[in-house]
């Protein structure tokens, strides 16, 4: 088959959007004169962007929405996310073929179906996309490329919002899937410290708005001081930001990957997540994680003591993140 108009409909968060980047260049490999769209939610929707395999973006508006947008535009939509609403807007508007995982009951919704092979579990999330790609017969590369070339006009908006020349230090204390990612607050803010006194770096603490007090309260709690970007940078700013990072101190999150991507080494505290799937891709990265018995219960709250992140002192990541400055 030789399609003309390819439809990718992208994952919803950052960090699924990042590890999947290896397949839509795959894809964008397999089918070199394609016109390749993808179709995002508005807050993911902008990394694309910066992907030079995709032709255009189109911001996602629903389901009714975005089928009537793409009737008659594609040849082939290929599914990234596993849920059946992502796979109603390409059946609706009758794109002639549907590709994807058989998830979540849209199996019938699909022309070409893959099944989640159980060799997955325990493998880095960049294979159960690449996965998906084999199973509907692709041809899909041995190393997957999730790396991201932040863009010049991005790097200024960077530059803007950091105000000031480094070197520079990330914290990134939040995630959006919810507390039990968390790593305690008072530990980043005594990182930041240590790695301002002993390096003479500066620190900058990421994040969404909603992460805005959370922020103020590190920055609060140091003695050196700190800037709170949280909420005041569009996704295009914190790309640009992140990439003049010496260093990233984060939670598993999107930064986490974003940053990963740009090539700034990563000091990853993991706890409830499984750090096989979801670790940073690429060269130098350091994870530190407890190994509780009760750990990757992959829970949005802790329902116990939240000792996977109790457990992991502040001392042990300012050691690693010593390190990974030096
Ligand atoms: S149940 Fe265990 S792994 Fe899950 S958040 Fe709580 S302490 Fe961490």
């Amino acid at each position: 088959m030789r399609p003309s108009r390819i439809l990718v409909r992208a994952p919803n968060w950052v960090g699924d959007v990042v590890l999947s980047l290896g397949s839509v260049r795959d894809l964008r490999r397999r089918f070199p004169d394609a016109r390749l769209e993808v179709l995002a939610r508005p807050h993911v929707s902008e990394l694309y962007r910066a992907v030079r395999e995709v032709d255009a973006v189109r911001a996602s508006a629903g389901v009714r929405a975005d089928a009537a947008a793409i009737r008659g535009a594609f040849d082939v939509a290929v599914l990234l996310p596993n849920s059946f609403a992502s796979a109603l807007p390409p059946f609706l508007a009758g794109v002639p073929e549907r590709w994807g995982y058989a998830t979540d009951g849209r199996g019938w919704l699909l022309t070409r179906r893959a099944r989640v092979p159980a060799a997955l579990r325990g493998r880095s999330e960049v294979y159960y996309y690449r996965a998906m790609l084999a199973g509907v017969g692709l041809t899909v590369s041995a190393a997957p490329d999730c790396t991201l070339a932040c863009p010049a006009e991005w790097s200024a908006l960077g530059a803007e919002a950091l105000g000031e020349d480094g070197p520079w230090v990330g914290l990134n204390p939040g995630a959006f899937y919810g507390s039990a990612k968390r790593w305690m607050p008072e530990r980043y803010a005594a990182v930041g410290d240590r790695l301002a006194r002993r390096r003479g770096v500066k620190v900058a603490i990421v994040g969404s708005a909603a992460e805005r007090p959370l922020g103020e309260s590190i920055a609060a709690a140091m003695q050196a001081p700190a800037l709170n970007l949280c909420g005041e940078t569009t996704l295009a700013a914190l790309v640009g930001a992140l990439s003049r990072l010496r260093l990233l101190v984060t939670n598993d999150s999107g930064p986490m990957h974003l940053a990963a991507a740009l090539g700034v080494p990563v000091v990853a505290v993991f706890g409830p997540t499984d750090w096989r799937e979801t670790a940073p891709v690429g060269e130098g990265h350091r994870l530190v994680r407890e190994p509780v018995e009760c750990a990757p219960c992959r829970l949005r709250e802790c329902p116990i003591d939240h000792r996977c992140m109790r457990r992991v002192t502040a001392d042990r990541v300012a050691e690693a993140a010593l390190e990974a400055l030096a």
